[in-house]
């Protein structure tokens, strides 16, 4: 009887670093996912960033082309003013060369502003360039580490549980059964061992009979309230020191 627990019990000890490992194979891509989903996202961000830089670049070559329409203008304008024939056309000639020199001004005004503008802007895209290839950088390593986390745990998980296939034989089935059925109901966890006259797996206090019973390792007594098959590690220890 007691043999069948000492083989529980390592059974248990497999499982729950079966357990550890398998959370880790489950978290790991799931946390490399998450950071392609940032790279991915700040990639997105900066490339609309450059194209509103962009369009901003086409904004200022168009009012830099405005700007040299209004000079040919101007230069019309003051070349009719060299032909005038009266105060008449002066005075309109003067008239239109006012209107072009304000209209070239407010011009300028906007493509300062712009130009400005466009200077810091680019000052950001350059900020958030260097940023997303350093994000990128770090996942690329990450990516890495993490696929050799990865195979270092396949394989501790193929020894560990190789292990537990050459215990098996020592529970019997039905005991076996009911352990993988309270594992299924508790989080993976079909074993407990009792604790200052408590279940260590969900911390009833239990009765001292139950206590004595499961000390004496005579059968497969299981917690009134989780369930889970109860063992005393004294008991195992010893066993284990005699086998
Ligand atoms: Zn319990």
């Amino acid at each position: 009887m007691i043999e069948q627990l000492v083989a529980l019990a390592k059974i248990a000890d497999i499982d729950a670093e079966a357990l550890r490992t398998e959370t880790e194979l489950r978290d790991i891509p799931a946390r490399i996912e998450a950071l392609q989903g940032d790279v991915k996202k700040l990639g997105e961000l900066l490339a609309a960033e450059k194209a509103q830089l962009a369009d901003a670049d086409r904004l200022l070559s168009a009012q830099d082309e405005e700007l040299s329409n209004q000079n040919q203008s101007l230069s019309k304008s003051k070349q009719k003013g060299a032909r005038v024939r009266n105060t008449r056309e002066a005075d309109a000639v003067e008239r239109e060369l006012e209107t072009i020199r304000r209209m070239m001004k407010e011009r300028e005004t906007e493509r300062e502003a712009l130009k400005d503008a466009i200077g810091k802007r680019r000052q950001s895209v350059e900020k958030h360039e260097k940023e997303f290839s350093e994000l990128e950088s770090y996942a690329a390593t990450e990516k890495q580490k993490a696929d050799l986390r990865l195979a270092e745990l396949r394989t501790t998980l193929q020894a560990v549980l190789a292990g537990r296939a050459a215990l098996i034989p020592k529970i019997p089935g039905d005991v076996m059964r009911r352990y993988d059925m309270i594992r299924s109901k508790r989080q993976g966890i079909g074993v407990a061992a009792i604790k200052d006259g408590t279940c260590g797996g969900c911390f009833v206090v239990l009765t001292p009979q139950q206590v004595i019973g499961i000390s004496r390792a005579e059968e497969f007594a299981q917690c009134p309230r989780c369930q889970r098959i109860l063992y005393s590690k004294e008991a195992i220890a010893k066993a284990s020191a005699n086998a």
